[in-house]
């Protein structure tokens, strides 16, 4: 048992610990020096030693480690990553019984009381992933609940904490029995290929389902859809089931075209209906702008920040561009769908970006519908940024 190293909370930032914000900073401490090996427990005081919180050091990018726990006399030992991993699924048993979905997320990070850690579901197969090596090494503790609880078919794990808090290469195989891939999962009835063991990305993003279900319900029928950072294409085959006349899928990456083919045949669709393009979002706009090409719906879920051979786009700085490129291949009353993962800022910002770019195009639009993150991505109210997503359905004017 490694001895709980105290740090030393800096006045601006007591009050945080004391509401209950859990991410610590290096910014917040006075003494990150005593901080050894990841993974040590840690105790914030404040100068006079009045305990604010305790938890573990660990390095994300955003901070050095969480706050798991403001009661003195609660220990972090099996019995406490088992009551929260236990709370965690008591809230999702909607999940466990809707035979239509069969993945979802388990446990999400400090949301549901443990930063660092995601737990994914995936029809029995359950997807651990680590963002540090300090949590990394709770890993037992975490195996040992999941064995507990029984009846899994197996575990597999990534590893996000290389020095540049990337995915590690690795097996991703932690315990139980290998599992045949593609897994083929279930989501409000559309069926989704999934690989667990196969690089960071397992082919869905699984907090983007509602905006897949408002897709397929409400808004596709009829339509063409183009769909743009497509990636395995999960957007156009919510499309597609709704109706959708045709939709056009775009990325850079070329594993996407495969992998789009591949979703679109699990679920019965003929791909050779659609146009999936393997190419530079930004080179497919000039194309649609030179032939006149207009979309009845755009989706845009570009990632935070994407680095080409040619350019370089952040969403903080350029999403209001890519907003304007979009309308000007949207059809009059078409609807764009504007996606966002970046946690740097909120709603508020994001739809100036939409306010700013049709004033330039000088279009008016109306926002139809704003989803955020499902219930299952738990959200702690004290870290705000937490509540990544951001999905706006606007009307163009
Ligand atoms: N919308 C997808 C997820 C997008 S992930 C879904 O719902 O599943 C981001 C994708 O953007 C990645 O597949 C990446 O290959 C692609 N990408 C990044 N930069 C791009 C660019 N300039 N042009 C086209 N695709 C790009």
């Amino acid at each position: 048992m490694q001895k709980t190293i105290e740090l030393k909370v800096k006045e601006p930032f007591i009050q945080d610990f004391q509401k209950g914000v859990p991410l610590v900073s290096k910014e917040a401490i006075t003494n990150e020096s005593a901080l050894k090996e990841e993974g040590a427990i840690i105790d914030l005081v404040d100068s006079t030693n009045n305990f604010l919180g305790r938890g573990y050091y660990g390095r994300q990018n955003k901070g050095i480690g969480w706050v798991l726990t403001n009661k003195q006399d609660e220990a972090i030992d099996f019995s406490f990553f088992q009551r929260k991993i236990l709370k965690a699924i008591n809230k999702r048993q909607g999940f466990y019984q809707d035979e239509e979905t069969t993945a979802f997320r388990l446990f999400n990070g400090e949301g549901d009381g443990i930063g660092g850690l995601t737990i994914d579901y995936f029809d029995g197969y359950y997807l651990i992933n680590w963002y540090s090596d300090g949590i990394y090494t709770f890993k037992e503790q975490v195996i040992q609940v999941l064995d507990n609880l029984g009846d899994y078919k197996a575990i597999y794990e990534k590893k996000r904490f290389d020095t540049k808090g990337k995915y590690m290469e690795d097996d991703d195989f932690v315990k139980g029995e290998r599992g045949e891939f593609p897994l083929i999962i279930k989501e409000n009835g559309m069926r989704y290929a999934v690989y667990l063991n196969d690089g960071a990305m397992v082919g869905i993003f699984l907090d983007q389902r509602e905006v897949r279900k408002a897709i397929r319900d409400k808004y596709a029928k009829g339509k063409h859809v183009l769909n743009t950072f497509s990636y395995t294409g999960a957007f156009s085959i919510a499309a597609t089931l709704g109706g959708a006349d045709k939709t056009t899928s775009v990325d850079l990456a070329k594993r996407s075209k495969a992998k789009t083919i591949e979703q679109f045949s699990v679920n019965d669709i003929d791909f050779e209906q659609h146009d999936i393009r393997v190419m530079d979002v930004f080179d497919y706009f000039q194309y649609a702008q030179r032939h006149q090409l207009k979309f009845d719906m755009v989706v845009l879920d570009p990632p935070s920040f994407a680095r080409s051979k040619k350019r370089t786009f952040s969403t903080s700085k350029d999403y209001p561009k890519l907003l304007m490129d979009t309308v000007s291949i949207t059809k009059k009353n078409g609807v764009i769908v504007a996606s966002t993962n970046n946690a740097s800022f909120g709603m508020r910002k994001f739809k100036g970006f939409v306010e700013k770019a049709f004033k330039q195009m000088n279009t008016g639009y109306k926002i139809l519908e704003e989803y955020h993150l499902p219930a299952d991505f738990q959200v702690d109210r004290k870290f705000q940024q937490g509540n990544y997503l951001k999905v706006l359905f606007i009307q163009v004017k």
